[in-house]
């Protein structure tokens, strides 16, 4: 990795042109401004000074993006799997070949360290690579035979669909949701978050450039509340997959009721860390750590709250203390930077507010608690001791580097603790008793679980979440079974009898 200065020099030529253009709409293969020539701006949480104008799409951009979708969607629905699968490749390499750009694009508009941003542009390679693969298949159905009828099934896609991402790993997120809808041969809408505009701009351009179709990708940039809510709404797009906060799935969820949309939501979490005395500690230290301070703590699956056993929480706590205390916050571009800045000032305010719901609680702040330096958004890793599962920090998802700490007697009380949350995406379990392990992940209400790991993803295990984290599942062969319906056609043997009405 490059050192800032030159990080820095290399992100200001990929800024030019969006700086000299704004960014642009995507509909139907035509970079456009929104149609009431309204924009918006995006800037950066280093320093807060604006990146460019973005084009800001309303309910007449949907309806053209949506146009577009539905006009793509037959030619594309019937094109050979191995030709969707080529585009979807060339994607994945034009991703590889523009990674550093993606990189250094999406540290500077949302915050995120660069040492994590270049693997997660990579990532997003992965997945167009992995639903390539599976595009070949994604139409395969079963045999079911009976006495009377060769019945079998067959999956079609579903239709044009809308896709609306938040900001926090952007560009990864994003690919997670349309790289299997493509492969499913489905169209899409697609409306970033508008917090991060830059690399959703730049993954519908590389779409665009490896040759897929006019009007199958589609994007269109802009606030949740008009062009998200339009979306929502449009009667020609056939579902949503949403990323996001579960407050909004709900409101999703009621403006997609009239069209009877069908939703995939991944929601937030508070999810359980729970480490029981007879763990390897260090390993768990190591990964309590890195889930929740990774990504700035803004990440769905962040191990928000810490269960440790009260036979070990003194010693436990300490070693975090010191760890947390020496965790590097700075600019993004820095590969040095283990933190960077939260993504705006609303975030930052509601991050912060909880120091001091913290104190008011009663608990401790033992590490962080403040504010990083009086420009852009910076906070200390933070870590709170002394707490009860009831306080509010241990209920309510801060979505920052901050960490609750919570004590526990025994495995069962371990249990009630983790599952006392409206949440359940993911939870993480530390003992070396594999008894306990099997017992313990059984009855944890959580989509997904790691016994003795940090977050480990493998693409074709399903990943969601229960309770208010989630609807459905992505991964594998589970995203094809949203983006795809399943059709039944039963051939007679031709010997059965068949009712006789008025005969
Ligand atoms: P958010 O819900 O505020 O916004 C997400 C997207 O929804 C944005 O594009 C926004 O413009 C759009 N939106 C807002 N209101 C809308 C409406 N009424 N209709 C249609 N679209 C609307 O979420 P955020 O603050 O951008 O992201 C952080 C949240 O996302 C956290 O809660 C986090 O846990 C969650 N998240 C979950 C997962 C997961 O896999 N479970 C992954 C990443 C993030």
């Amino acid at each position: 990795m490059s050192d800032l200065a030159t990080n820095i020099e290399t992100l200001n030529s990929h800024l030019t042109r969006f700086r000299e253009t704004g960014i642009l709409n995507l509909i139907g293969g035509e970079s456009r401004p929104a149609a009431s020539g309204a924009t918006f701006e995006t800037s950066s949480p280093v320093d807060e000074s604006v990146i460019c104008p973005v084009s800001k799409g309303e309910a007449a951009d949907i309806d053209a993006a949506a146009a577009a979708a539905k006009a793509a969607f037959p030619a594309w629905r019937d094109m050979p799997a191995l030709e969707r699968k080529k585009i979807l490749n060339r994607i994945a390499d034009l991703i590889v070949e523009r990674a550093e750009e993606i990189a250094l694009c999406e540290c500077w508009d949302t915050g995120q360290a660069l040492r994590f941003m270049s693997k997660a542009a990579l990532r997003g390679a992965e997945n167009f690579r992995f639903f390539a693969d599976k595009a070949t298949a994604a139409r395969d159905g079963q045999q079911l035979q009976s006495p009377t009828l060769m019945n079998v099934t067959t999956r079609v896609p579903i239709g044009p669909v809308g896709v609306i991402t938040p900001w926090n790993t952007p560009f990864m997120l994003s690919t997670w949701k349309i790289a299997p809808a493509l492969a499913a041969g489905c169209t899409v809408v697609h409306k970033p978050a508008e917090f991060s505009p830059l690399t959703a701009r730049i993954l519908a351009e590389i779409a665009h450039e490896a040759g897929l179709p006019p009007g199958v990708w589609n994007l269109v940039n802009g606030f949740g509340e008009d062009a998200g809510r339009a979306l929502t709404e449009h009667p020609d797009i056939k579902a949503i997959a949403f990323v996001g906060e579960s407050k909004t799935g709900s409101m999703i969820m009621k403006q997609g009721a009239d069209t009877l949309k069908r939703v995939h939501f991944e929601l937030g979490g508070k999810n359980p860390v729970v480490v029981f005395d007879d763990a390897d500690l260090d390993r768990a230290l190591d990964a309590a750590i890195f889930m929740i301070y990774s990504l700035n703590g803004e990440r769905c699956t962040s191990s928000s709250r810490l269960l440790v056993q009260e036979s070990i929480a003194d010693a436990f706590e300490a070693k975090l203390i010191e760890r947390v205390n020496n965790i590097k916050v700075g600019h993004p571009l820095d590969p040095a930077t283990e933190v960077g800045p939260l993504i705006h000032k609303v975030h930052f305010d509601k991050v912060t507010s909880y120091f001091e719901t913290a104190k008011h609680d009663g608990a401790t702040i033992a590490a962080g608690g403040t504010r990083v330096g009086d420009q852009g958004w910076f906070v200390r890793p933070t870590l709170f001791t002394n707490a009860t599962n009831g306080m509010t920090i241990a209920q309510e998802e801060i979505f920052g580097p901050v960490l609750t700490a919570i004590r526990f007697k025994d495995e069962d009380e371990a249990l009630t603790l983790a599952n006392e949350t409206q949440y359940g995406l993911t939870g993480y379990v530390w003992t070396n008793d594999l008894t306990r392990a099997l017992r313990f992940t059984n009855a944890l209400e959580a989509g997904m679980i790691w016994v003795n790991s940090e977050n480990v993803r493998h693409l074709p295990t399903p990943f969601g979440g229960v309770k208010a984290s989630g609807i459905g599942r992505d991964g594998g062969d589970w995203s094809f079974e949203f983006y795809m319906e399943q059709k039944h056609i039963g051939f007679a043997l031709g010997h059965h009898k068949i009712p006789r009405l008025g005969a």
